[in-house]
């Protein structure tokens, strides 16, 4: 089988994007980034360093007076051309994505048209964002409007290039502030190519900058004391890091972190759509992705839904219909844990260990794994693996999956499956978590619902898109007013 793409692309020594156009940064140290489909170097990234984010920071300063100052109306006409722009290229930016992460084309194409959902949704800014005014005493009026906040920034994860980049680049350029996307190092490329539609869609220079980077560049943005907000979507672990020292220097933050999702499978869930429903979360983009299910609890006899999921997971073609993983050391992080899973007692009976890809010999490959007969003992039923790994545990009642569901200390997803309604109502109110489905694996909310889970994945307020992001990237401004009557006036001129 030759590779589903081009993944011989190479791209060599990559740059910042600062003022409309590539920028050399200061920084002298440079990282590989890695194809997930060959195991090759694709290009060499730039690890920006204090001065580099200060670089972009200043230009984006530079380009805020006039940004801020041009009307909703103009500012929101670059978002309908980068939304034509896009649609237009989706297949390009589609294979760009997959080559430097890892999905199936189909799959970041799929990641991009949620990102031009967001993209619609900040066209209608002019009619969302209008505020009000209200004559609050005799003679006194008060009005609202939300004004841009300044210079802000999104710091984004690998796992999605274009679109978490898309969830909150065109509320906030929309709503008048000037900005600096970090893409995760280990996918630079689709950040810069945005960089360049942005440019064609006619948004002014300064306006949407990219610096590539790591930690070094993260902290610097935490502490630049002219950067007003920052939205940082990644692990709980740095999620936390960025609220605090980012919120310490007195910024707004919205961090949103890591996930373990349980589903509840129930033994009268339908059979032909809740298996594949479980298995295409738990495996879709190979398991990296927040939303992706990777804890099923089984209430009573599911054994021929399990069954029934094996045979499914069995038949997806990797490469074809599942994509990589992004590195080396992230397969070797997911066999630990089944390998783990397997000595402590588990059954592994769906193995993707040790798999392999015609055409892709050198690529980072896991196949779906599914895990039955998990407890509460094995670290599997517990962490985020982020992998196509699915930890099966089975109890006896509703209310005790729901306990399991619970107890876990994130809070992104939880979801369902059954044909009952009441089972359902009951897990929707009881669920403790920010985004639930019923006989939907992936419950990611479609605009105008906002995206963002509770617990240790998401540190602040709001979320990432939606109402919430609008406010989050604005401030209110509230202008009371009293006019005197002219004495001198004669109304009758
Ligand atoms: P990550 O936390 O390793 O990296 C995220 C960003 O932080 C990157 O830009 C990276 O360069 C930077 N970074 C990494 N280590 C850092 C450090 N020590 N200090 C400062 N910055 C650092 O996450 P990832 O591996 O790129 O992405 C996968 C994670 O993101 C998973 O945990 C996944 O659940 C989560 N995620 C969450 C959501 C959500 O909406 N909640 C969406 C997508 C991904």
């Amino acid at each position: 089988m030759a590779a589903p793409f081009n993944i011989n692309r190479e791209f060599g020594t990559l740059q910042n994007w600062v003022n409309g156009e590539r920028r050399t940064p200061k920084t002298e140290t440079y990282t590989p980034v890695y194809s997930p489909y060959s195991g090759k170097e694709i290009a060499s990234v730039p690890l920006s360093n204090a001065a580099d984010i200060d670089d972009a920071v200043k230009a984006a300063q530079a380009a805020f007076p006039s940004w801020a100052e041009t009307n909703i109306k103009k500012r929101v006409q670059v978002m309908f051309r980068l939304k034509m722009l896009l649609e237009d290229n989706l297949d390009e930016l589609g294979e760009l994505a997959a080559l430097e992460c890892g999905k199936t084309p189909g799959e970041a194409k799929a990641g991009i048209e949620k990102g031009i959902e967001v993209i619609e949704y900040s066209c209608s800014m002019p009619n969302l964002i209008s505020g009000g005014t209200q004559e609050v005493s005799n003679g006194v009026d008060c009005g609202l409007s939300r004004e841009p906040l300044g210079v802000v920034v999104s710091i984004a994860p690998f796992n999605f290039p274009f679109m978490v980049p898309l969830w909150t680049v065109p509320i906030a350029i929309t709503a008048g502030n000037t900005m600096l996307v970090k893409p995760s190092e280990q996918v630079p490329l689709s950040a810069l190519r945005l960089a360049e539609l942005l440019k064609e869609a006619g948004l002014p220079e300064g306006v949407f900058n990219v610096v590539n980077g790591g930690q070094e560049a993260v902290e610097a943005i935490c502490d630049h004391p002219d950067i007003e907000a920052i939205s940082f979507v990644g692990s709980s672990r740095v999620a936390r890091q960025v609220y605090v020292r980012g919120s310490q220097s007195g910024k707004r933050v919205l961090a949103l972190g890591g996930a373990k999702n349980h589903t509840v499978l129930m033994p009268d869930a339908n059979p032909d759509i809740s298996p594949p429903g479980v298995v295409d979360s738990a495996t879709g983009c190979a398991g990296q992705r927040c939303m992706a299910v990777s804890a099923m609890i089984g209430v009573g006899e599911i054994s021929p839904l399990v069954e029934k999921m094996k045979e499914y997971a069995k038949s997806i073609e990797l490469g074809k219909q599942m994509g990589a993983i992004i590195n080396k050391e992230s397969v070797e992080r997911i066999h630990r844990y089944v390998d783990q899973a397997e000595e402590m007692g588990a059954d592994i009976i769906v193995d993707g260990r040790n798999a392999t890809v015609e055409g892709c010999e050198g690529g980072y490959w896991v196949g779906p794994t599914l895990i039955d007969n998990v407890t509460a003992e094995m670290p599997i039923a517990h962490d985020e693996v982020f992998g196509p790994v699915l930890a099966i545990r089975r109890v006896r009642s509703l209310d005790e999956a729901i306990a399991i569901e619970n107890a876990n200390p994130y809070g992104n997803a939880a979801s369902i499956f059954t044909s009952s309604g009441e089972a359902a109502r009951h897990f929707s109110r009881k669920a403790n978590a920010g985004m639930v489905g019923v006989n939907i694996g992936v419950p990611v909310p479609r605009e105008p619902f906002s995206f963002g889970g509770w617990n240790d994945s998401k540190f602040g307020v709001g979320d990432i898109t939606g109402e919430s992001s609008v406010r989050f990237w604005t401030k209110d401004k509230k202008v009371t007013v009293r006019w005197f009557p002219d004495t001198n006036r004669s109304w009758m001129d």
